[in-house]
């Protein structure tokens, strides 16, 4: 699998409360962290800005809307 150069991640918008996609540049990428669940990515490790950060993605059997 080819490193993303950007992911489309989640998170949540405390101020409307509701889950919101910020799409995040990948300058590099660290690998994955799969659901227990459906074993799709449910979050990814990458340096994005300068600084080493973790960003969530909906998985496969998110309840996530
Ligand atoms: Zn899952």
């Amino acid at each position: 699998m080819d490193d993303p150069t950007e992911i489309n991640s989640v998170y949540w918008d405390d101020d409307s409360k509701s889950w919101k996609y910020k799409i995040v540049q990948v300058e590099e990428y660290h690998g994955f962290i799969d659901c227990q669940y459906c074993h799709k990515p449910i979050s990814h490790n990458i340096k994005s800005g300068g600084e080493f950060k973790v960003v969530y993605v909906k998985c496969g059997c998110s309840r996530l809307n």
